[in-house]
């Protein structure tokens, strides 16, 4: 299954696999990291830092979940990406707490496309508001690599793909409009289990998959 999806998303798709492991025990993603996986997802602080502690370093470790203001100094040392930061002043702080530890941490802007209440992210007016204004992109703690975004958990492969489409177009705005000389901004974090092959044909750089990888939660 691992190998599968590992060539589908990598070799095939050209893109970057993100292994969800929340909820899962360490051993099961040292079993993972055995196969060769280096990159996991995690969606809470606390439970993050226990696995950082005891897993092997070279592990890259992905914040996917929201992020609590006061919680980002535990992982600023070594997170290697936040893919949901939805604001001016988390950024400020991910930025502050990231220059304490000499670091430069990479973000993803996670913007809200799905069509239900209980998605976080940035609404795209909001979010055009903090790049028109510019701090944001100025910050010298961070990088911003790109957006983030989930879809609604519907059965309709057309609003899905509908959604996925629509934040391709702003990351294609934002990136003209704001990044036109950062390479770096260059990721498209959409996709899960569920999803993942629909995002994959429109644009994903980087899908975040765990429970086709690790079973149900
Ligand atoms: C849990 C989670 C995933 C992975 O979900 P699966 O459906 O298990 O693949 C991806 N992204 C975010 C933000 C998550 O919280």
């Amino acid at each position: 299954m691992y190998e599968d999806i590992k060539n589908y998303v990598e070799t095939n798709k050209k893109a970057t696999l993100i292994a969800v492991s929340k909820t899962k025990p360490a051993e099961a993603i040292e079993a993972m990291y055995r196969k060769g996986q280096k990159r996991f997802g995690e969606n809470r602080v606390q439970e993050l830092i226990e696995k950082y502690e005891i897993l092997p370093k070279d592990i890259e470790w992905h914040l996917i979940g929201s992020l609590q203001k006061n919680k980002v100094k535990y992982i600023a040392p070594f997170i290697t990406m936040i893919h949901s930061c939805d604001g001016l002043s988390l950024a400020q702080i991910i930025s502050k707490e990231a220059l304490k530890n000499n670091r430069r941490i990479k973000v993803l802007l996670q913007v809200k496309i799905a069509d239900e209440e209980t998605k976080q992210g940035y609404e795209i007016s909001d979010l055009m508001a903090d790049l028109e204004n510019g701090e944001i992109t100025t910050l010298p703690g961070i990088e911003i690599c790109g957006l983030m975004g989930m879809a609604s958990f519907v059965d309709d492969k057309a609003q899905i793909a509908h959604e996925f489409r629509t934040l391709k177009g702003i990351f294609e705005d934002v990136k003209k409009q704001f990044f036109s000389n950062q390479e770096s901004f260059k990721e498209l974090s959409m996709g899960m289990s569920g999803d993942y092959e629909i995002a994959l044909d429109e644009g994903a750089t980087m899908v975040r998959i765990g429970s086709a990888l690790f079973g149900a939660r």
